[in-house]
């Protein structure tokens, strides 16, 4: 059996990885590096691609299959979402006038292909699914073939956030061959969830006493309905003062609805209630000029480097009663939102802002951080270890501190193990 990495390899973004053997070759992930501005062509001659979850850093490509059509496998929450992903990323190239060589047909050549069972069998091969952690429908894919088998995490998490179960590590496959894990987190220990929560609270109700806006830019999938939940239920405790909350984003409004259909993702306290993603407090808006202030404004995109975030930053930064509140634990080096907390002053149009308001980080991360990974190495006892998904300084940290126990690899791009 032989591994190929194209991409994910020291870096996050771009997640790829080649499963050769006699009878047939798969694909774990098939992610874009969004950042870069050439992209990255991966090899298309697949049997199969598993997509561990609906994030375009491991599901991107796919329009890039639509002539060979493999078989794609992942859960069905992971297809609903990765097609809607898929099209926002289509209308964004359309409205950015790029020449774009798909369209909305291709996204349904996508979904006819997708298989969305936890179990599949292919010529010599077997892949089992197992829950993750990471967002709603996130897998980990056990792959046995040619008698080896090997384990890949794509993104995940332990511990249990608001309304996702962690991955329960004492389930996984033991021993296998290879253990392909994310490594994100590898070099740092967490605060506890709780703790960062409390914090998280904390920052709004002195924004609020002041009577300033907050804005938390977030990712229209799992973590717009995540935060929602999260202030709405804070709300209804009394935790923090009544304040208008609005989320703007039409993707999050329609994943918000998926959520409200397939319970079954979700913590047995939120399968238990009618609709859980109908929130008292929290309001939809389509666009930013609805909002009336002072407000708190949950909105897209994460990373603030586009959309009703980008321009909430523009609009609020240079007030010092308003906050923002990152609570992404990765930033593009190069985003305004970046540079608003790191240097307090950013571009916008031509522009230069200078920045006044509370800039903070808040990492609610979905991320196995380094405790959680030493854990999972120690229980699922891999003969060897491939680090991806994280940078070199966080993936030779983990890699230290596990290498007592397995054999470890931070390999490079295109490089190949065989098992
Ligand atoms: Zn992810």
């Amino acid at each position: 059996m032989k591994i190929k990495l194209y991409g994910g390899t020291q870096e996050i973004g771009g997640s790829c990885i080649e499963v050769d053997t006699e009878y047939c070759k798969i694909a774990l992930d098939y992610g874009i590096k969004i950042d870069e501005e050439i992209k990255r062509q991966l090899p298309t001659d697949f049997d199969a691609v598993v997509i561990s979850h609906a994030h375009l850093d491991h599901s991107g490509s796919l329009l890039n299959l639509t002539k060979q059509k493999p078989v794609i496998i992942g859960s069905k929450m992971t297809r609903e979402v990765t097609m809607d992903l898929l099209l926002d990323m289509i209308k964004i190239q359309t409205l950015k006038k790029k020449i774009y060589s798909h369209d909305y047909q291709d996204v349904e050549i996508i979904r006819r292909n997708w298989s969305s069972r936890n179990s599949v069998a292919l010529p010599g091969m077997e892949i089992n699914l197992y829950s993750a952690g990471h967002v709603a429908g996130a897998k980990m894919t056990h792959v046995k073939s040619e008698g080896k088998h090997i384990l890949y995490t794509g993104d995940f998490c332990v511990h249990s956030s608001e309304i996702l179960d962690g991955c329960d590590i004492t389930k996984l496959p033991k021993k296998p061959d290879a253990l392909i894990t994310e490594s994100t987190y590898g070099g740092k220990i967490r605060e506890d969830r709780t703790k960062l929560v409390d914090k998280f609270f904390e920052k709004i109700r002195s924004t609020i006493e002041r009577k300033g806006n907050i804005l938390i830019p977030t990712f229209a999938f799992h973590r717009s309905q995540e935060m929602a939940i999260r202030i709405d239920q804070a709300m209804k405790k009394g935790l923090i003062p009544l304040y208008k909350v609005y989320t703007i984003s039409p993707l999050a409004k329609r994943i918000t609805g998926y959520f409200n259909e397939n319970k079954d993702y979700f913590r047995k306290e939120i399968q238990q209630q009618e609709k859980p993603f109908k929130y008292k407090y929290v309001k939809h808006l389509f666009r930013t000029t609805q909002i009336r202030e002072p407000a708190i404004v949950i909105c897209t995109s994460g990373f603030g480097h586009a959309g009703a975030s980008l321009h909430l930053l523009a609009e609020w930064a240079s007030n010092q009663n308003d906050s923002v509140i990152i609570t992404s634990g990765y930033l593009p080096p190069d985003s305004p939102l970046t540079h608003a907390k790191e240097d307090r002053v950013f571009n916008y149009k031509g522009n230069t802002i200078n920045v006044k308001a509370e800039v903070e980080q808040i990492e609610l991360s979905g991320h196995a951080d380094q405790n959680e990974l030493i854990q999972l190495v120690e229980s699922v006892k891999p003969k060897k270890t491939i680090l991806v998904h994280g940078n070199l300084d966080q993936a030779q940290i983990l890699s230290d501190k596990i290498s007592k126990i397995t054999e470890v690899f931070i390999p490079e791009r295109n490089e190949s193990i065989t098992i």
